[in-house]
């Protein structure tokens, strides 16, 4: 196993419910094949998936924009 080159921090930089920044980061594929990050927050433990090279939106695990509530 290799660690991957890119800094997922840049997909995932911060939670979006509380804007943490000690997220657990896994890199995988959306449903439909993208491919995410998977950042789950050490600090409100909501979980949020951010497409690679996409526009920072957090997304659920349907892949849908997740919204604040
Ligand atoms: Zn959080």
């Amino acid at each position: 196993m290799t660690r991957p080159v890119v800094d997922d921090r840049a997909t995932a930089p911060a939670c979006h419910a509380c804007a943490g920044t000690d997220l657990t980061r896994v890199r995988l594929a959306l449903p439909d094949g993208r491919p995410a990050v998977f950042a789950s927050c050490a600090g409100c433990e909501t979980t949020a998936w951010y497409v690679l090279g996409g526009d920072g939106t957090p997304l659920g695990p349907d892949g849908s924009p997740r919204t604040l509530d």
